[in-house]
């Protein structure tokens, strides 16, 4: 089923992204994770894309297998920087034939040594350009409420997100944030600029520290004052931290859900406990 029409029937639609395991290890471990999380019936599971030199295959199988085996619809993610027009045909080709009808078009992180080589793509807008007019497709695209880290104005971001809605994404999901107010004014300006699909907030619970320091580097999200001192209270105690950032996305997504959002996109990081903890207190699934 396309997602797009998922968003139209539900609502708050449960998304769960997972990741595949590193090149070289078994995909048994992902399939561990979706077993764990196949009672909460997601809407739909997302499967990432590690666009850094690898091949598109294990996101591609997980998403076939997640919709074969899990009878739970799949949105494969793709990125398109560093390939060429043929191979990004050549995947389509292949998720075409795998029967994978939702994609979440990415231009990807440009790695330093690309920064000056020829390419067939610049931004995501191109890819989702190519994807949507195949028809057969599906696309979502990604969104910033606090802005993309390359770009100097959340303004130009917001432009450029119009411009991927124009190229045929018909669905979008926000990056991380821990401050809801920051996606609900997000919200509101992106609905000035005439983005009337659905905009989908992404939460990723804080379970450790090395996380929270990698996500601050990667992506200049803000930190709530709570949040600090939830860290500064439990930097030394792993065990508590992660409890206190379970409590701090379900508090995330209760409030989220209250303003009426059109859906929860879980960033499970291949969790199977705290992801449902944090699904069944929020009140996205009942425990049965
Ligand atoms: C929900 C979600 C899922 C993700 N999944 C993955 C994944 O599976 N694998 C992965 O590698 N990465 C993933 N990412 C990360 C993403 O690839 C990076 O954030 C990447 O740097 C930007 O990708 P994009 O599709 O948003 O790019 P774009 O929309 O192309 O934007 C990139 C930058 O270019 C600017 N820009 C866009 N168009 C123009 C233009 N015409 N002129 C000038 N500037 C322009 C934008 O403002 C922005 O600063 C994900 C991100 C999100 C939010």
């Amino acid at each position: 089923m396309r997602i797009a029409d998922i968003y139209k029937r539900e609502k708050p639609v449960l998304s769960l992204e997972v990741f595949p395991p590193k090149p070289g290890y078994s995909l048994k471990t992902v399939f561990r994770t979706l077993d764990g999380l196949k009672d909460l019936n997601p809407s739909f599971v997302s499967v990432t894309y590690a666009s850094q030199g690898e091949s598109t295959d294990r996101t591609v199988q997980i998403a076939s297998r997640v919709r074969d085996e899990y009878s739970c619809e799949s949105l494969a993610h793709l990125t398109c920087i560093g390939h060429s027009k043929d191979e990004v045909t050549q995947v389509l080709d292949n998720l075409e034939t795998q029967g994978i009808v939702n994609i979440l078009a990415l231009r990807g992180d440009i790695p330093e040594e690309f920064v000056h080589r020829k390419r067939d793509y610049h931004f995501a807008s191109e890819l989702i350009k190519e994807i949507a007019a195949r028809e057969n497709f599906c696309v979502g695209a990604a969104a910033y409420p606090e802005g993309h880290i390359e770009s100097k104005r959340i303004s130009h971001d917001l432009d450029n997100l119009k411009s991927k809605v124009d190229a045929g994404a018909e669905f979008l999901i926000t990056q991380l944030f821990f401050d809801n107010r920051i996606f609900y004014d997000f919200m509101e300006r992106a609905h000035l600029r005439n983005i009337k699909v659905p905009l989908v907030p992404g939460i990723m619970p804080i379970l450790n520290y090395k996380q929270i320091k990698r996500i601050l580097m990667m992506c200049e999200v803000s930190i709530p004052a709570k949040l600090l001192s939830m860290f500064d209270k439990y930097s030394h105690d792993p065990g508590d931290l992660a409890k206190a950032g379970v409590e701090y996305a379900i508090e995330q997504i209760q409030d989220l859900v209250e303003e009426g959002v059109e859906g929860i996109h879980l960033y499970t990081m291949n969790r199977v406990n705290q992801v449902r903890e944090i699904v069944f207190r929020s009140n996205l699934r009942e425990q049965q």
